[in-house]
């Protein structure tokens, strides 16, 4: 499940069920813009982050004689980290631009599962988050 990341995410999850069952998004414009605002600084850094992760997680030449057994397992477990960790950026990546595009779409903010409206208060922890709290589980 792709969501896992997600719920892991949120440490306290303690935020109001939201009331309003209007479809249209419930938030303000000033919000709209601060959660934009956000997204894309997420993004930004996010994808500097990626630069050094991804060559981290270049494939290390194992084959060379002066590399020793312990380093070269040393190096594998590091390009295995390395990897790990460029495969968690590049979902968060592809999450947090799917929610620029529902704001440009008029449709963020609300739970793609359920449809009712995310509650601010998770946006603002979580802006790339695509469901509500109940259906996000946390
Ligand atoms: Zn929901």
């Amino acid at each position: 499940m792709l969501l896992a990341n997600e719920n892991q995410d949120n440490g306290n999850g303690v935020y109001p069920v939201a009331i309003s069952f209007d479809m249209s998004t419930h938030l303000t414009p000033e919000q709209i813009a601060e959660l934009r605002s956000d997204l894309e600084a997420e993004l930004r850094r996010l994808q500097r982050s990626m630069t050094s992760t991804a060559t981290a997680s270049e494939p290390v030449a194992l084959d060379q004689a002066s590399v020793g057994r312990l380093s070269r397992m040393d190096a594998m477990a590091n390009q295995q980290m390395a990897k790990t960790l460029h495969e968690r950026e590049l979902a968060l990546e592809l999450r947090i631009l799917d929610a620029l595009r529902r704001v440009d779409g008029g449709s963020y903010g609300v739970c793609l599962t359920c449809g009712h409206n995310i509650p601010y208060g998770r946006l603002l922890v979580m802006p790339e988050t695509r469901t509500c709290t109940a259906c996000g589980g946390g």
